[in-house]
């Protein structure tokens, strides 16, 4: 964990956050003020006071196995998003709300676009069932040629 922050407060409390790289960091902050909240406000009428995440570190290859070509995570370069917490108390999941009410579908489609203009490479419920309950960010792609990978 070279060149690693650890975010302590920009604004919207968020669960597991381990350390992360500077860009990855920038990146996120900016998708937490200038997407997930407007998108909140509109389509949900509330307030996020909390972003549930499934964290950033993790020493593991891609998809989990032992070996074969090191995940973004390996790197603290990756975040997993699940869910967001409404002032009004509701929830709002990746899991469910993906297919869920059309403005839960709404927020999260907005979530996603709005991240793939900011993160490397970002994969949700669309792109494998592996991501039917997060949203993956990691800063890969953009380092590598600027045009970002967005399913
Ligand atoms: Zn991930």
């Amino acid at each position: 964990m070279i060149d690693t922050i650890k975010l302590m407060d920009f604004g919207t409390p968020t669960t597991n956050l381990g350390a992360m790289t500077c860009p990855l960091a920038s990146s996120f902050t900016d998708w937490a003020r200038y997407g997930v909240a407007p998108a909140a406000k509109h389509y949900l009428g509330s307030e996020v006071v909390k972003i549930e995440t499934m964290g950033t570190f993790n020493c593991r290859a891609v998809n989990g196995s032992r070996s074969g070509k090191l995940s973004e995570h390996a790197f603290a370069n990756a975040v997993d998003v699940s869910a967001f917490v409404l002032r009004d108390g509701r929830r709002v999941s990746v899991l469910n709300g993906w297919r869920g009410s059309s403005e839960e579908r709404a927020f999260l489609r907005r979530l996603h676009q709005s991240a793939c203009k900011r993160f490397g490479t970002v994969l949700g419920p669309d792109y494998n069932a592996a991501h039917a309950n997060h949203f993956h960010f990691d800063m890969a792609r953009s380092m590598a040629n600027g045009t970002p990978y967005c399913r």
